[in-house]
């Protein structure tokens, strides 16, 4: 594989990544775990070859992944706020969220506008643009 080639399977991945985590945060342990993976044999198979980075990329990629799944299961298993806040995820708020301010309905479908919309969740109703947070409730303006 050229090095062109695997430059846009690893931004088609990072784009992939992220679109599922806005999507379904629950999805994002999986995701990391199995792109990270993938990611771990791309780049060992890039500087070594086949057959010998294939092989020391899955096993680092196999140690990558049992690494993650346990940290997945400590997360969902043993702390109370973790749990929570996957609990909060799986059952999430009523869909579709509806704007507070104009009452518009906002598309599961989104791209975030801002960089803490991207981290935190939240919208920028298309109506009225308004800054709402994850439940349609708006936020309060610093002006
Ligand atoms: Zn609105």
């Amino acid at each position: 594989m050229s090095a062109q080639t695997l430059q846009w399977i690893a931004t088609a991945i990072v784009i992939g990544i992220i679109v599922l985590i806005l999507l379904a945060p629950k999805l994002m342990w999986w995701i990391l775990i199995v792109g990270g993976s993938l990611c771990i044999v791309a780049a060992a198979v890039y500087k070594q070859g086949i057959p010998d980075g294939l092989a020391g990329g899955l096993f680092l990629a196999g140690i990558f992944a049992l690494l993650s799944w346990f940290r997945y299961k400590k997360v969902a298993r043993d702390q109370q706020r973790g749990r929570a806040i996957m609990a909060t995820w799986l059952n999430h708020p009523k869909y579709p969220v509806i704007c507070e301010r104009c009452g518009a309905k906002l598309s599961k479908f989104r791209f975030p506008r801002t960089f803490t919309q991207l981290m935190w969740g939240g919208w920028t109703c298309p109506s009225c643009g308004a800054e709402l947070d994850g439940r349609g409730k708006q936020k309060i303006s610093q002006a």
